[in-house]
């Protein structure tokens, strides 16, 4: 049985794990494993997911849990994306106890939920069913993603959501096979988020791997071809996980490629620095 929930397709026998680690083969269907599953909840500010114009000012109820599609080396949430069922303490939240928790921290300022910290559609079926009582009770929901997933499910679910930052990790498909991701799956993500909800795109400069003028003038090119107005937050890489060799990105090279990127966007963001 094969998942078509990523492009990694991954052929399922019974009781089997998919390389996200958070969907299994159980009783003939494919269903995640991490459904209700908290590994971190907090409610955190929306500038921090980063959202720069959607609400700001506001706060957001942020919930995590674990897996993870891709296999990033400098991953900044290793501890759970790398995780397994089991091996972090969860607490169990169903749908209804998440949106009727945001409902009561409007008065915090709380304006939704935001899926986050892991990969949050690897648990496809938890995103949508509590989007869907997020939108019922009058607030928004927000994904912040690697964007990827296949076009039939990302196309069922984007009317839930409101808002998504999703990440755009470089753009050479050399580096996305370096991550085991897949370039031209996030920019459809991308594309077709654009039309539907308000999109910001976040890509972290690894030193040497992707700061390249060259890559993030192309980047920065193809976005404003799908609309000048999509933020781009450029961040400053800090050793993590499996690149602990590397230092940080010099302050100067993300201002200077915050700058490239300029001549192309309306607007662009140096986060971390
Ligand atoms: S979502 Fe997980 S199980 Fe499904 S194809 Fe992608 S990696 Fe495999």
């Amino acid at each position: 049985m094969i998942c078509k929930l990523c492009f990694h397709h991954c052929d399922l026998s019974e009781g089997q794990t998919g390389f996200c680690r958070a969907r299994v083969r159980r009783d003939g269907a494919i269903v995640p494993l991490n459904y209700g599953k908290m590994t971190c909840l907090a409610l955190d500010p929306i500038e921090k997911k980063p959202l720069r114009r959607f609400h700001p000012g506001s706060r957001i109820l942020s919930v995590g849990s674990f897996g993870c599609n891709l296999r990033c080396p400098f991953c900044q949430n290793h501890e759970i994306s790398m995780s397994r069922d089991g091996e972090l303490e969860m607490a169990e939240v169903s749908p209804e106890a998440l949106a009727d928790k945001a409902l009561e921290l409007k008065g915090d300022s709380n304006i939704g939920v935001a899926y986050t910290y892991n990969e949050p559609l690897i648990g496809y079926e938890y995103v949508r069913d509590c989007a869907a009582l997020v939108h019922e009770r009058g607030m928004v929901n927000v994904l912040v993603t690697n964007g990827t997933i296949e076009e039939a499910p990302w196309r069922e679910l984007l009317p839930l959501i409101d808002a998504a930052n999703i990440d755009l990790k470089g753009f050479t498909p050399e580096w996305y096979r370096r991550l085991d991701g897949d370039l031209e799956t996030v920019k459809r993500t991308i594309s077709l988020a654009a039309k539907q909800c308000h999109v910001e795109v976040t890509t972290l400069l690894v030193p040497g791997e992707n700061d390249s003028e060259e890559e993030i003038r192309n980047l920065a090119q193809w976005l404003a071809s799908v609309d000048g107005d999509i933020p781009l937050h450029l961040s400053q890489f800090f050793p993590r996980y499996q690149m602990m060799d590397k230092p940080p990105t010099p302050v100067e090279q993300v201002y200077r490629l915050a700058d490239v990127a300029r001549e192309y966007l309306s607007f662009v963001y140096t986060g971390n620095c």
